[in-house]
């Protein structure tokens, strides 16, 4: 009878490396801090992890008609978090290589403004959640475009493929193209009402989206603050202190602010489940404000590079308190992997004399990205109950990466390795609620199928 019981379930248990984190590492690799399963079994059940423990142990008390799928000496983790990506740059990833302000004004704008279009974001919308999937990302905190029927396409696309996502409809008031400008009021409007129709159906979040400080009127950041009062558990999502030209201008534009981050604080923006893209340029106040507040910073190696924004300073973030995951900002950053940005992420830190752990790097896109977003009690870790999307890093991927991990002696060399040279190849499967997602998406966006 449990037997039946359980495979009504759809009882599944996976066998292999299993890696999750229970808190950050921290700079020296804090042993406590994370579990790592040599031969571990991962069981799911429901879309939910059932149970997780050594192999030898969970193995014999496995009812005998649950299925049980071999991953050899890959290494299951939970699936990545990117807490900061735009899904209408999709098809600008590459383009141009100006400073911040002007690629946004001759690349990201022609983009964003084909998205009044909803076939166009309907279309745009199942391509870039694919190809999150492929590399092995199930959660994101997105920007959507101005236009309310983009965030609509989103959702709608995250919900067919049951998945955890969080976006918000861009405003922007000011200082932009006519023609992707709303008002305070309208933008106020369909906020609230994607809010109300999308904010926690499903496993779906709603994120308030200004897009910065210096394209919102103060009558804008107002109604934002107006938002966030009235939804206190919805997310908030915008962009601070990326380049020195736009702390520049946003202290010509705010003259009575301290800081370009205390322009958010003035409307009530800096608060618990608010994550600021980029906060490169802070001063040690603004750090040790966002510490207090429980906001986080998305740090977006590739795009600061590509853009030469400045480098991310995470031991001034460590010692202020200041809570960060990292994030790809596609499509300033032009990758929409996870793991080719943690290979960015450690040389931003050695660029600047510091160090990333590569078992920290893992932590800071997966769990860390759970914690800003506030969801860490339904996806990031394991443990019985939590939402059961995980992935299968393959530690034979190209000839070469399975050269280098049968030569490494540790955990730590085995996911330097997969740092250094792992891209979407490395992601062999993807599981949404204890479900692969990846045959289907593969087929969609066209890619050759591996084994
Ligand atoms: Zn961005």
């Amino acid at each position: 009878m449990a037997h039946r019981t359980d495979s009504a379930r759809g009882l599944c248990a996976h066998r292999g490396g299993i890696l999750h984190f229970r808190s950050d590492p921290g700079p020296h690799d804090d042993p406590g801090s994370f579990e790592f399963l040599e031969d571990g079994l991962l069981v799911t059940a429901d879309g939910q992890v059932a149970s997780i423990g050594p192999a030898r142990e969970l193995l014999s008390a496995l009812p005998s008609d649950a299925r049980l799928v071999e991953h050899g000496d890959s290494i299951l983790m939970p699936g990545f978090v990117d807490t900061h990506i735009h899904y209408p740059q999709t098809d600008i990833i590459g383009m141009g290589s100006a400073p911040l302000l002007d690629w946004l004004e001759n690349y990201t704008y022609p983009a964003e403004r084909e998205f009044s279009d909803p076939t166009h974001a309907r279309a745009v919308a199942e391509f870039f959640l694919d190809e999150l999937l492929r590399n092995g990302t199930t959660t994101a905190l997105v920007f959507a475009s101005v236009h309310p029927a983009s965030v609509e396409a989103f959702f709608q696309a995250a919900a067919a493929r049951r998945l955890r996502m969080a976006a918000g409809k861009v405003l922007m008031d000011r200082n932009c193209p006519e023609n992707l400008r709303d008002t305070p009021e309208a933008g106020e409007r369909d906020s609230r009402e994607l809010l109300e129709a999308w904010h926690g159906r499903g496993r779906l979040l709603y994120a308030i989206t200004p897009r910065f400080a210096p394209t919102s009127s103060e009558a804008q950041l107002a109604s934002v603050g107006r938002l966030a009062r009235d939804f206190p558990d919805a997310l908030i999502q915008t962009h601070v202190a990326e380049n020195l030209d736009e702390v520049a201008w946003v202290k010509r534009l705010f003259p009575r602010a301290r800081s370009y981050l205390d322009v958010y604080d003035g409307y009530g923006l800096v608060r618990e489940r608010a994550i600021y893209a980029h906060c490169i340029h802070l001063d040690p106040n603004d750090r040790a404000r966002m510490a207090q507040s429980g906001a986080s910073a998305a740090f977006c190696p590739a795009s600061n590079l590509r853009l030469g924004s400045g480098l991310f300073d995470i031991t001034a973030a460590d010692a202020a308190g200041l809570r960060f995951a990292v994030a790809t900002d596609v499509a300033a950053g032009s990758s929409f992997s996870m793991l080719q940005t943690l290979s960015d992420a450690y040389k931003v830190a050695q660029l600047s004399h510091q160090h990333l752990s590569p078992l920290r790097a893992f932590y800071l896109a997966t769990l860390a990205g759970a914690r800003a977003l506030g969801i860490d009690n339904c996806i990031g870790r394991f443990a019985v109950g939590m939402e059961a999307d995980f992935i299968v890093l393959d530690l034979r991927a190209t000839a070469l990466i399975a050269r280098l991990t049968a030569r490494a002696r540790t955990l730590s060399e085995k996911l330097m390795v997969l740092i250094s040279l792992g891209d979407d190849r490395t992601v062999s499967r993807t599981y949404i609620l204890g479900r692969e997602a990846r045959a289907a998406a593969m087929m969609r966006s066209g890619s050759a199928a591996r084994s």
